[in-house]
């Protein structure tokens, strides 16, 4: 139904588009098309910097048992000059550089040559021949949705490897994490240049592609809206999901079979932070058709950000707690073990029903049921560029009248909960929950800032009947 209401949508904003050709050739909705000097102060230190602190953790695990003050310090009173630092850093190898190869082409046969057959068997999954949200210049991508498989084929022959075959470690891949994180930057380079030269040169779609004049800003926030190789190789869809989700829950297992060889037993935080991780992940996987509606599928270029930042940042960042878990075997008492769970599981709880109660609501135009009654709303409005009004709403019923973004909030439970499960006494794995905090609220506020711009007077009114962000009485 939605992707029905979608398709009138773009068929009249493309009707309207032809209309008024000359006026609105390139469309000013999504993102910015000039830049302030604060976005590009930012970018410029995101770029410079960026590589550097995921450089930084995971150096600090494989030379400092994870402690993030101790190369500072050892540098500071004069122990160690960087050079020594970086002398004792694994370099790139032909091993790590064949296994990333092998991984990425693996995952691009999974992702363009399997058509979807989960959602043939599977009750109440989306897969198969889906169609994304109305890009700013009217166009509708079409997507194969095939996540969820890969996922489980890759997990299946990882399983079967670890317990049958055995062609190689489970470890394998904690044993080259350095060369490996060469390779994942090799690749996310790669991938956002490419994207540049593409814009530029050949474009998907070309009223789809934002130029700031910036190189910069263009570069990080990317020109073209969905870049594709071909019908149906989508660079958005494909790097943001593979190969850094799937890979994801294989690190995790890495780690727990590293603990495994090391100490002879997996601790019950290193299982909790693969079970809560691992449910993270497959949630995305069962929702992959749901998450071409979210905001980095519908609001962001490809660029730097997306490309660089699905290759290494998460790969490498969302997974320090496994990883910290290898260097600091915590083993949680069994009170503590439960409370952490719970945390977890309440916070997964509230993200995945706050997420579906809107998505209920927008897919029925509010003819549902939420907690058991009719839903409230406030009705709105909205003009694009070419002049016409179009109506929208936004529930206040459910999670929805708790807070505005009560979704952020279930995140950062379960993610509190990895960090948790590491104990207290290193903050590396903290980054985590202090790096979701920063990202959401920040999200949050940019949200809020387009809706306003979006619906005016009316998304006062939402705010007035629902004045909390994230906790209900407190922000
Ligand atoms: P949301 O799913 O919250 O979508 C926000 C949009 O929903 C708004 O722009 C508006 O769009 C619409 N909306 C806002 N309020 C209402 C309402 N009351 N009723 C109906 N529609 C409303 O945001 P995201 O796309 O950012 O997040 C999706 C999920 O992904 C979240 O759960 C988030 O936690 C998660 N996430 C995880 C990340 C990670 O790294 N782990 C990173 C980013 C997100 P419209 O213009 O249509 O009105």
């Amino acid at each position: 139904m939605a992707a029905h209401q979608e398709k009138k949508l773009a068929q009249e904003r493309k009707h309207k588009t032809t209309q008024n050709d000359t006026q609105t050739s390139q469309v000013q909705w999504g993102r910015a098309w000039e830049v302030d000097w604060f976005s590009l102060a930012s970018i410029l230190f995101l770029l410079m910097f960026a590589p550097l602190i995921v450089y930084y953790f995971i150096m600090a695990c494989d030379q400092y048992q994870c402690s993030l003050t101790d190369p500072i310090m050892d540098l500071l009173m004069g122990n160690k000059r960087l050079s020594d630092i970086w002398n004792k850093t694994p370099t790139l190898t032909y091993r790590a550089a064949g296994i990333y190869s092998l991984w990425v082409a693996f995952q691009v046969v999974l992702y363009m040559f399997i058509p979807d057959f989960c959602h043939k068997f599977l009750p109440g999954y989306v897969g198969g021949l889906q169609e994304g949200a109305v890009t700013p210049a009217g166009v509708v991508n079409k997507y194969e949705i095939n996540g969820l498989q890969a996922w489980i084929i890759t997990h299946v022959l990882w399983f079967a490897n670890a317990y049958y075959f055995h062609f190689f470690s489970p470890t394998i891949i904690f044993d080259n994490w350095i060369p490996l994180l060469w390779c994942a930057n090799i690749l996310g380079y790669a991938v956002s240049t490419f994207a540049m030269i593409k814009g530029y040169c050949f474009p998907t779609n070309a009223k789809d592609c934002k130029f700031t004049g910036n190189f910069f800003y263009d570069y990080m926030m990317g020109i073209e809206f969905n870049p594709r190789i071909g019908r149906w190789f989508d660079f958005k869809l494909f790097f943001n999901g593979r190969p850094g989700i799937v890979a994801w829950t294989l690190i995790n297992l890495s780690y727990a079979a590293k603990q495994q060889e090391l100490y002879g037993q997996v601790t019950n935080s290193m299982i909790l932070v693969n079970v809560l991780q691992g449910i993270y992940v497959l949630d995305f996987f069962w929702n992959e058709a749901w998450y071409l509606k979210t905001i980095d599928i519908c609001h962001d270029h490809f660029g730097w950000y997306l490309g660089w930042g699905d290759c290494v940042w998460l790969p490498y960042l969302y997974t320090l707690q496994g990883l910290y878990l290898v260097y600091h075997p915590v083993q949680l008492g069994t009170a503590n073990a439960v409370g952490i769970l719970m945390l977890g599981l309440i916070g997964y709880y509230i993200f995945r029903v706050t997420n579906h109660q809107k998505d209920l609501f927008r897919r029925t135009d509010g003819n549902c049921r939420i907690w058991g009654k009719k839903p409230t709303y406030i009705e709105c409005s909205y003009m694009s560029v070419d002049g016409t009004k179009y109506y929208s709403k936004l529930m206040t019923s459910g999670f929805w009248g708790w807070a505005r973004h009560f979704n952020y909030t279930g995140d950062l439970m379960g993610s509190l909960a990895y960090c948790l499960a590491c104990g207290f006494a290193h903050i590396l794995p903290y980054f985590y929950i202090i790096y979701m905090t920063i990202l959401l609220t920040h999200r949050c506020i940019r949200d809020e800032h387009r809706c306003f711009s979006k619906y005016g007077k009316d998304w006062k009114h939402y705010t007035a009947a629902v004045p909390y962000r994230l906790i209900p009485g407190i922000f």
